[in-house]
């Protein structure tokens, strides 16, 4: 008989932990408090508007191609992504746009006309970090079980050029003098919602990333990833129960035996695998915890939180599809919103104008417009109900004046508003911290809540509160390593499943 199992949460990492398992012949069923699937990766309609909840960067693509493939589908047949060039559009406070590529040559010309003393630098960072993240890349696709795993060979390769004692900033002072360069390689950590004086030296591979591998867009918005991949889980006769909230996790004594959903009733499985954020499904599916209880998770740091505007508007705008707004101290803001304080300003503002690639997201001349805004997560204590509307007039004060949106208070038809809050009590993201657990070295690899869960036998992790971390890219890594250890300990077959190529 098939063995079954209970997946909470149909976020990118249960789904695409379902497909992986389903095509291995397991018995899947995957309960989402929602109405839809997709978690942060999910799609929001506006009347006629369609807007990306979270993730509007695509980066790796060819981490989720291969996740399909090991799930015996090709991505392709389902999505269409297409790589952006430019990357992206960063202006910074003095007016100056610069343009990056993947295109060495096209970035190149950039930097020489902006800051033409950085060109040689840039080759070296770039040369530099390629041979980085060709040593340190094989780390994040190992699962961390035991301190032992630290002394795998490819680990203590990659070790030194992890740099554990150096920051980010650090490590681009060594590269660049120019501070609006430096700025452009290091804002990324935004991603993991963190500042880049704290984030780990490693982190600048995420710069490196995108100006070599580049930045996709899927048409129709990423959230058509998650569509894509309950398609697949269907396929397979996975079943996927919307608007149905997980409850409590079943024990039998240290063994997870199933879950209890909101109508009472209790499903009993042989494996439990919870994608539902970490720390929120710590603290209110298991009663009984060893490691993480209410105490240690209130310890951990957190990732930043965001206020999100989705807006509607009856207008298309000659702008980018992603756009970098900077203003003030980008340190000063950064320190003030890791560290959990209201910021004093604004300094950092992302506006996603999809509409410049994709016609499929709103009628003719008009466009769905997300805005970002890097802000502290709940710890801050902030009363974001009360500050919604005024918040949202400084943002949109902001991008009228440092952009080309001067009217678009004009042209707003739909407006909807995502604040810190409003991520912890209609998401249930713990603190609001949409980025989960940060990612300081002493909350990563084998300090990170384990794939195989450190609570319960039967019991598993996906997504971006375990191991390697937020973000698609990780989490298609997290949904490989979790459903293989799954696999592992049910067979008892210690050689790994799906694709050695995938592990060192
Ligand atoms: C604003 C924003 C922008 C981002 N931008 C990017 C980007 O550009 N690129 C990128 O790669 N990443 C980005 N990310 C990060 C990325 O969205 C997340 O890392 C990813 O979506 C998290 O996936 P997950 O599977 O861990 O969890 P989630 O997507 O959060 O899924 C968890 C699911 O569990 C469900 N759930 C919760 N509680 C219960 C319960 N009790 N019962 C049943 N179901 C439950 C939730 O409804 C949700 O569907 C962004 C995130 C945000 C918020």
């Amino acid at each position: 008989m098939k063995k079954k199992i209970s997946i909470i949460g149909a976020g990118p990492g249960g789904l695409m932990a379902a497909m992986l398992l389903l095509s291995k012949g397991y018995d899947v069923a995957i309960y989402e408090k929602e109405p839809a699937v997709g978690g942060r990766t999910g799609r929001l309609l506006l009347d006629d508007y369609i807007f990306d909840i979270g993730p509007t960067f695509l980066m790796l693509p060819q981490y989720m191609e291969e996740v399909f493939r090991l799930s015996g589908r090709n991505i392709h047949d389902y999505v269409e992504i297409t790589p952006l060039d430019p990357l992206y559009r960063l202006k910074f406070e003095d007016g100056t746009e610069f343009y990056p590529s993947t295109n060495t040559q096209k970035t190149l010309s950039e930097i020489n006309r902006l800051f033409p003393e950085e060109a040689a630098n840039y080759l070296r960072f770039q040369q530099d970090d390629q041979y980085r993240f060709n040593r340190i890349e094989r780390c994040f696709k190992l699962p961390y079980d035991s301190i032992y795993d630290f002394l795998r060979p490819g680990f203590i390769e990659a070790l030194p050029q992890m740099d554990i004692m150096g920051s980010l900033r650090g490590r681009l002072e060594k590269y660049f003098t120019n501070e609006k360069m430096r700025l452009a390689m290091a804002f990324q950590t935004k991603y993991i919602g963190m500042s880049p004086w704290h984030a780990p030296s490693a982190y600048s591979l995420i710069s490196f990333i995108e100006h070599h591998w580049g930045i996709h867009h899927v048409t129709g918005g990423l959230n058509q990833l998650t569509l894509a991949m309950a398609k697949v889980v269907q396929e397979y006769g996975g079943r996927i129960y919307t608007a149905t909230t997980v409850k409590e996790i079943l024990t039998k004594g240290k063994k997870a035996a199933g879950i209890v959903i909101d109508s009472g009733e209790k499903i009993n499985s042989d494996y439990v695998i919870v994608n539902a954020d970490f720390a929120y499904a710590m603290s209110n599916l298991l009663t009984d915890r060893r490691k993480y209880t209410d105490k240690d998770l209130k310890m951990r740091e957190y990732s930043c939180s965001t206020f999100m505007l989705y807006l509607g508007v009856n207008k298309q705008y000659d702008i980018p599809h992603h756009n970098l707004i900077f203003g003030g101290d980008f340190k000063d803001y950064m320190d003030e919103i890791t560290m959990t304080r209201r910021p004093s300003s604004m300094s950092l503002v992302y506006i996603h104008n999809p509409a410049a690639t994709d016609t499929t997201l709103a009628p003719q001349g008009k466009s769905p417009i997300y805005i970002l805004v890097p802000v502290p997560n709940n710890k801050a204590s902030i009363d974001w109900d009360t500050l919604r509307p005024k918040f949202r007039q400084e943002v949109l004060d902001f991008i009228a004046a440092k952009t080309e949106l001067k009217d678009i208070e004009r042209h707003i038809e739909q407006e909807r508003i995502i604040t810190p809050q409003d991520w912890q009590r209609d998401f249930n993201i713990y603190n609001g911290a949409v980025f989960n657990l940060s990612h300081d070295l002493n909350q990563m690899f084998y300090f990170r809540p384990h794939n195989r869960s450190e609570e319960l036998s039967n019991c598993y992790i996906v997504g971006g509160g375990t191991h390697p971390g937020s973000g698609l890219p990780n989490i298609c890594i997290s949904s490989v390593i979790t459903s293989e250890l799954l696999i592992r300990d049910d067979t008892g077959d210690p050689r790994w499943g799906f694709n050695k190529k995938v592990y060192l």
